[in-house]
């Protein structure tokens, strides 16, 4: 409809998150595409997940799985994430209550958030912390409070100053490990760190597990459900997308103690109602079979050990990557410009790209520090770190 010349002026559309743009992640992969440099930017496998998951999914959708799957997922699906879960780290999450599947870990941390936090809350996030975090508890009307990982530790958490950070009005703290982007992850120490807090703070956990499966050098990973006393007062989320290198099917979940799910649930009833039916049903039977994510370790490890192999006589100083598929690069001996223009160089001059460190903090802030992504075939890493080590 045209408008008419008596009509009132448009009212002016609310900006609900007024300092966010498009997201890095996107930022750098359409400037690597037009610069056709190779991507080590955005975190995904270049190359394509297992065709047995392909089955899967053709396979249930000839089942007739194509209408609406239950609100908080297929049944099978949640009895096989609960198993996972109590065979990997001791605790199960009660599959009718407990559990939920979700579109990615994304949709799972804002639910979650949305869900437990409000106005007048406080929710800590240890940063460098990936780009969800903070809009989705600006969308809360929570305050966020930026609890700094010790750069100098190799992004270790400082568990004292989470601790001091906490205030009456505390409701959340946000922890992520393995971490993205540092790779960091938490020992046996650090986890009795974080039960110490739960138990003197009644805070609650939210911990985004998504690189669950991918610690090296036989590091066992230390989530919530490790622990009685955090898997009660914890939301625990986790995602397929980097398990089964199958970023772009979106199936994510997340466990909670009843009370705290059933909050979940009713924002995540009215985000999406339920996520694919085909593709819970492929997980689930693919979930079977452990091989796939117990195998996952060594299969990064390698590909992490050959990037920093080729990068060993390089001018980045590459930092330690203890999990997930990422590695930071220090490249202070090669630039003095800030993170956000040393990427565009590295694209435009070298092809290769990379993402700022800078994007994981709300601030401006500047380590000359960027994050790569391994999860690549070997011939890509090869080719971007022969690039890389002639600069
Ligand atoms: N959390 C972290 C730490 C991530 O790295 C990612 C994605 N790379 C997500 C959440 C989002 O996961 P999903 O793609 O399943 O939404
Ligand atoms: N999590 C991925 C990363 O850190 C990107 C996900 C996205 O593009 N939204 O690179």
């Amino acid at each position: 409809m045209n408008e008419r010349a008596d009509m009132p002026a448009a009212r002016a559309p609310i900006d609900r998150l007024p300092w966010v743009g498009t997201t890095i992640f996107s930022v750098m992969s359409a400037l690597a595409a037009r610069h056709g440099a190779i991507n080590l930017g955005q975190g995904f496998p270049d190359f394509d997940c297992d065709p047995a998951l392909h089955r899967a999914v053709t396979d249930a959708m000839r089942a007739g799985h194509n209408q609406y799957a239950p609100m908080p997922g297929v049944l099978p699906l949640r009895e096989r994430i609960a198993e996972k879960t109590a065979a990997l780290y001791g605790h199960r999450y009660d599959v009718e209550q407990e559990i939920t599947v979700t579109a990615g870990a994304t949709q799972a941390i804002m639910a979650a958030v949305l869900a437990l936090s409000g106005p007048g809350d406080e929710v800590i996030v240890l940063e460098p912390c990936y780009d969800s975090y903070q809009p989705s508890i600006d969308l809360a009307g929570a305050s966020a409070v930026r609890v700094p990982l010790d750069a100098a530790r190799n992004y270790a958490v400082d568990w004292d100053r989470v601790h001091a950070a906490i205030t009456p009005r505390t409701r959340l703290l946000i922890v992520n490990f393995p971490h993205n982007p540092t790779g960091q992850v938490l020992d046996a120490a650090d986890l009795a760190a974080l039960e110490a807090i739960v138990e003197r703070s009644g805070i609650t956990v939210l911990s985004d597990e998504v690189y669950e499966h991918i610690l090296f050098d036989g590091r066992a990973h230390q989530g919530v459900a490790r622990s009685p006393l955090l898997a009660s007062r914890s939301v625990l989320v986790s995602s397929f997308g980097k398990t089964f290198h199958a970023t772009g099917w979106k199936i994510g979940y997340v466990c909670a103690p009843a009370a705290l799910s059933a909050m979940i649930r009713k924002v995540h009833q009215f985000m999406v109602f339920s996520v694919s039916t085909p593709m819970q049903h492929a997980l689930a039977s693919y979930l079977e079979d452990p091989k796939p994510y117990l195998d996952l370790p060594a299969f990064y490890q390698r590909k992490r050990d050959r990037f920093l192999a080729a990068l060993a006589g390089s001018r980045f100083r590459l930092l330690p990557s203890r999990g997930t598929y990422f590695v930071l690069a220090d490249y202070s001996e090669i630039s003095r410009e800030p993170e956000d223009v040393f990427v565009r160089w590295l694209i435009e001059r070298h092809g290769v790209a990379a993402i700022p460190v800078c994007a994981f903090y709300r601030e401006a802030f500047d380590n000359r520090v960027v994050r790569f992504c391994f999860a690549k075939r070997d011939e890509t890493l090869d080719a971007a770190s022969g690039k890389l080590a002639a600069i």
